[in-house]
């Protein structure tokens, strides 16, 4: 057996064809920063999604980081953020200048719990970054209370849920503005670093054009004190190469996690994922938890099937983050030490996921139901 995590180069296979004929016009058209590539892929992406504005960018920490910006929020000024989640959340807010206030899951679904917002906020907390984790949708309907009562903005970090859904409403749509990655990996991703921001807000759409490219809306006389972060014309025509394959590449996700969900369900030790009912899961990870965790990654990397941990150290607990004088969060430390990724890219098939949870079975002892 010879399972790997992810074989990103197997997973795209069905879209490489179109790949290939998005590089050579891209390469062959002479114009690769801020072009028709790029203006073409926002209309898309911003369809998909259905926003009324995409605004492509260099990655996701950017995205987060230049929503922050164009809402000018900085300096003194707190931002709510999931503890469990990949660092990328927090960073944007300390480039920022704010302070992450960081609030801890609900365990069953790894994401931001909404019980637990209203008690972080102050008068200085101006926003709260609402993580889709694993691809599965923020319970959003109580978030949106809060964030009415204390007029805060709401902002998505959707970096793991292209095409994901909330009560029937795409995630990119379920806050005053999204921010995606289309790092290779994630559900979508480019052949470098992207990103991309959707918001129904012109104003913002238009703050976040001038941020991102210098400050500029003419070239060589600037308005701001912007960035570089655009996203170039030869990853935008990637992205509108591979996003008519995104639905059903999630559709295939699905598919796996099924296969995961029926075959390990009820096995004494191990947690599966739950999916909130008004959530339409895209699975950009398929998490369980176990308390022999280390023990069970060890048993399939025998076994010749690659896992991965989704994050191993949480994080206020990272080295990064030492200096400050964090809350106690045991959850985020207790989901970090059980937590454990089964491949479910789309590199698999049903037979390999099929062999993975043999291999599960095999390890707690029990097979063939
Ligand atoms: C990947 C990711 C990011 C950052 O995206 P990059 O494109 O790598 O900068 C931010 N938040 C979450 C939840 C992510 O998974």
């Amino acid at each position: 057996v010879n399972i790997p995590f992810y074989d990103l180069g197997a997973a795209q296979r069905t879209a490489l064809a179109d790949i290939q004929v998005a590089l050579q016009r891209v390469a062959s058209s002479g114009w690769y920063i801020l072009g028709p590539e790029l203006e073409n892929f926002e209309r898309e992406f911003a369809n998909y999604c259905g926003s009324a504005h995409c605004v492509g960018v260099s990655n996701g920490l950017d995205a987060l980081h230049l929503i922050l910006r164009a809402y000018g929020i900085g300096n003194g000024d707190e931002v709510i953020v999931p503890s469990n989640t990949y660092i990328a959340t927090w960073l944007a807010v300390t480039q920022a200048g704010a302070t992450p206030v960081p609030v801890e899951p609900d365990e069953a679904t790894h994401c931001i719990d909404p019980a637990r917002i209203e008690a972080a906020v102050t008068s200085r907390t101006k926003a709260i970054i609402a993580v889709h984790l694993y691809g599965h949708t923020v319970d959003m309907a109580p978030i949106r209370n809060v964030v009415e009562r204390c007029n805060l903005r709401l902002i998505e970090d959707a970096a793991q849920a292209h095409g994901a859904r909330y009560r029937s409403q795409p995630a990119g749509t379920l806050g005053d503005a999204a921010a995606f990655s289309f790092f290779p990996t994630k559900n979508l991703g480019a052949l470098g670093d992207a990103g991309g921001i959707t918001t129904n807000d012109s104003a913002l759409a238009e703050e976040l054009r001038l941020l991102r490219n210098y400050g500029s809306r003419r070239k060589y006389y600037n308005d701001k004190q912007g960035y570089n972060a655009r996203l170039d014309e030869i990853q935008a025509a990637v992205l509108s190469a591979k996003l008519p394959h995104l639905d059903r590449w999630n559709e295939e996700r699905r598919t796996f996690a099924d296969i995961y969900l029926d075959r390990l369900a009820g096995i004494d030790g191990l947690i599966l994922p739950e999916i909130a009912p008004d959530v339409e899961h895209v699975w950009h990870q398929f998490v369980v938890r176990s308390a022999h965790r280390d023990d069970l990654q060890r048993a399939l990397a025998d076994a010749g099937i690659g896992t991965m941990i989704h994050y191993p150290v949480p994080p206020h607990r990272s080295r990064a983050y030492s200096g400050a004088d964090w809350p106690a969060l045991p959850l985020a430390d207790k989901l970090a030490l059980e937590i454990l990724s089964l491949p479910i890219g789309n590199d698999q098939t049903p037979e390999t996921v099929r062999v993975v949870a043999d291999v599960i079975e095999d390890y707690f002892g029990r097979r063939g139901r």
